[in-house]
């Protein structure tokens, strides 16, 4: 048996020790933390759990497929239910919208709560259909990096319709020829945030992602997102992939352009083939660090996603105006985007995102409470004075929503935990802490992320969010189905 290693047991290194394992392999997955997961992981404190990461689940299909694929039942492991309202928002003017997942029921409301009439909303979700349709074979589903993919008849037609896409305008000129009111324009602009991008800079053809909010779904997992990491683990193992934690990954063994294996904790580990699920920049710079006359500079040197600030509040009361998920808007978008991306820093009116799992599990919080995840976006790690920024934030944040809910929020904080750009690079290796690898904030961006087989040594590959096809949890899991037949 050919025997492949894995560094990282994030989703998309669990997901392609799954694949490789169902292939034939003999697999190995090592990673640094003392659990799977990386940015997909949970927090227990007090009584509270918390998902760490990622709150909005959705393609459950591309999870189910592992399954399937190791011929199980999906539903032996892991159940997820579709939600009938996706989000909450509220702004700054008291207007409270419920985004439907039904097209119908979504037009309705924003024809009753904005000056928008309910078919703009249609004709929106078609157009976002479309670029989904053209974009999914084309930049999700296959390598950008093989010939092969450009000489399918769906490629070249898909390249044919390529203005389709609406790659020539920003996301928010769009949005703003799309709709009249100001309020739908930001809901439609902050998707440019799902992957770590600027809806002011990044093009249009980002606003296929409403289409898989609205037409696949959005959902919760029964065991919270955490059970997605431990189911797949759980699958992982029953395909006989052996998984090694504490074991951070110090090397990947190169000798005459070919992988021979790795180094952890002073040892070696033969391997035919090595897939790195770390942030292809730190795997560059720590585990290849030998081998600088191979990195791919300019690559390297794109510019990173956004990153964010999360207070886990344990909340001693329950809301219930509120739901899973939460957006209270802030009043300026555009110097909100401007702070991030251009100053570096945080606005004082962010908009402010509330995830509250003890909504569908009740057991994530004792009786009578909420367990609030609380994050804003911010700007990647470049040194900033965070200590400073994280107080300043938490205190403009506690004001805003607590005019909003029209309660003081501050008493009602029975414990607490911090995630901020420092500790999500630390804990995972993300480079300057970016969520989502390289941000999308021009058209090239696609054509720019590291691809997932080295073109330079043998038997190395790459998954994860911070190379093709990009970050979040689908296309991380991607990136899987992309490598494994990539591997020989
Ligand atoms: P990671 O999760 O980063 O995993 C990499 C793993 O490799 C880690 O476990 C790390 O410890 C390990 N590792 C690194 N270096 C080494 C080494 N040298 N040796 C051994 N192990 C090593 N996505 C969504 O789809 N929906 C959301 O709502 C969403 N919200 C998010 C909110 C937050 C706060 C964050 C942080 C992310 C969010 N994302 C969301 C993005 C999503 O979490 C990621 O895109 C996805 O989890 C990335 O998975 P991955 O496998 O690429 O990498």
């Amino acid at each position: 048996k050919q025997k492949a290693l894995i560094v990282g047991a994030g989703i998309a290194g669990i997901a392609t020790a799954i694949r490789l394992a169902v292939k034939g392999y003999d697999v190995e997955v090592f990673e640094a933390n003392a659990y799977p997961g990386g940015k997909l992981s949970e927090i227990e404190t007090n009584g509270y759990r918390f998902d760490a990461g990622p709150s909005l689940f959705t393609m459950p299909q591309y999870v189910d497929e592992l399954f399937t694929l190791a011929d199980k039942n999906p539903s032996d492991y892991f159940a997820y239910q579709k939600l009938d309202v996706v989000c909450k928002y509220f702004y700054p003017d008291g207007t409270r919208l419920n985004a439907y997942a039904e097209t119908k029921a979504f037009a309705k409301e924003i024809e009753e709560k904005t000056s928008e009439p309910a078919q703009a909303l249609v004709n929106f979700l078609a157009y976002s259909r479309d670029i989904y349709s053209i974009t999914n074979h084309v930049f999700l589903e296959r390598s950008l990096h093989q010939l092969k993919t450009f000489l399918r008849w769906d490629t070249v037609r898909s390249i044919l319709r390529f203005p389709k896409i609406d790659p020539f305008r920003t996301m928010h000129r769009a949005n703003e020829s799309s709709f009249k009111d100001k309020r739908v324009v930001q809901l439609f602009d902050r998707y440019a945030t799902y992957n770590g991008s600027n809806p002011y800079q990044a093009p249009a053809t980002l606003n296929v992602i409403p289409h898989l909010e609205h037409h696949y779904g959005a959902y919760f997992p029964a065991g919270g997102m955490y059970s997605i990491t431990q189911n797949l683990v759980k699958l992982a193992e029953d395909v006989s992939v052996k998984f090694t934690y504490n074991s951070p990954v110090d090397e990947i063994v190169v000798i005459n352009k070919q992988v021979k294996g790795l180094r952890t904790k002073g040892r070696d580990v033969l391997g035919d083939v090595v897939v790195s699920n770390m942030d292809v920049w730190f795997t560059y710079k720590k585990l290849l660090k030998k081998h600088e006359a191979l990195h791919p500079q300019k690559i390297l040197n794109q510019e990173r996603s956004s990153s964010a600030l999360i207070f886990y509040w344990g909340i001693k009361k329950q809301f219930p105006q509120l739901d899973l998920h939460n957006i209270f808007f802030g009043g300026d978008y555009q110097a909100e985007f401007d702070h991030i991306w251009l100053k570096k820093y945080i606005y004082q009116d962010p908009t402010v995102y509330i995830n509250i799992s003890s909504k569908y599990k009740a057991d994530d919080a004792p009786p009578g409470c909420e367990n609030w995840f609380v994050m804003i976006n911010v700007p990647a790690n470049s040194g900033q004075d965070w200590d400073k920024l994280v107080e300043k934030a938490r205190e403009d944040i506690l004001v805003k929503i607590s005019k909003e809910l029209g309660e003081d929020i501050k008493p009602l904080i029975a414990c607490e935990e911090i995630l901020d750009p420092r500790s999500i690079e630390s804990k995972t290796s993300s480079y300057q802490g970016s969520l989502y690898g390289t941000s999308s904030n021009n058209q090239f961006a696609a054509f720019l992320r590291h691809a997932n087989k080295s073109s330079k040594v043998k038997g190395l590959f790459f998954c994860g969010g911070s190379v093709h096809p990009g970050g979040g949890i689908p296309l991380a899991l991607l990136s899987a189905k992309i490598v494994s037949p990539l591997t020989p």
